[in-house]
């Protein structure tokens, strides 16, 4: 089965967002429990928790579904002591939320060295803040996104992700997330179904398949390798309608949630239909 959605706004309310993506006619979507740009957020009150957890029993969505983002603040490899504190403490907050929210996952950027510590070193301390995290929470899996690698951001070669999964000690409730547009800027081709191939299987063979827990589909405004994390419509960037139509189609991406994070939310729709429409062409084949 495959799960397909977009990253909604919860403004008005967490269960907004779910109805959003019902509206969609999603079967997956993405939301931030909290304002994504500040660090502090109240605590979540009993009603804001039973009128989501409502929602979405409401509208047939389970947790597998859904694929909720942390705090771009956050930085899990803070190279300063007190700051690297300050990320840790609102890390273990957002999986304290999606633990309140019934839900399972936490989509989150793993950090960046700030080019005051090696790369090895600050994957090291990505892999210590989750051992920390998931040592203080229950039932949330920490899935970490590859990035586009821009300025210092870590996370951009496969590498990166098997490394931080290699220093985390429950391997049961680590996984990563892969947005198409970043590993495309990150210099991973995904043009053709032949570099699609290629480059799942090096995601197979680094990384694993077992691991992944969900995918952003997002075309990209950025160049081939450029670094750069500009998302575009699907079909309107530089990758091209190939490598998403090749995602419906095969069985490695199935029961996880696949999250547009595409520009422009008017066409979501559309997007989501162009989706399932590609799925139901292997059925007929
Ligand atoms: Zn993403
Ligand atoms: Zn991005």
């Amino acid at each position: 089965m495959k799960f397909i959605g977009a990253h909604v706004s919860a403004a008005g309310g967490l269960d907004q967002a779910v109805i959003r993506a019902h509206e969609l006619e999603a079967t997956a979507f993405a939301l931030f429990t909290k304002n994504q740009r500040q660090w502090r957020a109240s605590p979540l009150t009993d009603e804001v928790i039973s009128d989501f957890r409502q929602a979405c029993e409401k509208y047939n969505y389970t947790p597998q579904q859904i694929l909720p983002h942390d705090s771009y603040l956050i930085n899990l490899g803070h190279p300063v002591e007190d700051a690297l504190k300050k990320s840790r403490d609102a890390f273990i907050d957002e999986l304290e939320r999606c633990s309140q929210l019934g839900l399972t996952l936490l989509n989150f950027h793993p950090g960046s060295h700030l080019l005051q510590i090696d790369e090895d070193l600050c994957l090291a301390r990505i892999a210590e803040s989750i051992n920390i995290a998931l040592d203080k929470t229950e039932g949330v899996t920490a899935v970490i996104e590859n990035t586009a690698g821009q300025g210092s951001n870590l996370g951009f070669k496969f590498e990166h992700l098997a490394a931080i999964i290699d220093g985390v000690e429950d391997k049961s409730r680590v996984g990563v997330c892969i947005d198409t547009c970043h590993a495309f800027a990150a210099g991973y081709d995904i043009r053709t179904e032949e570099t699609c191939e290629k480059t799942f299987a090096s995601f197979q063979r680094i990384v694993g398949f077992n691991y992944l827990r969900g995918m952003h589909l997002n075309d990209a405004k950025s160049e081939f390798a450029s670094r750069v994390d500009r998302h575009h419509s699907l079909g309107e960037g530089n990758i091209g309608k190939t490598v998403f139509s090749y995602i419906m189609r095969d069985s490695r991406f199935d029961n996880i949630p696949l999250i547009l994070e595409t520009v422009n939310p008017d066409i979501w729709k559309d997007e989501i239909a162009w989706l399932k429409s590609q799925q139901k062409q292997l059925a007929t084949a």
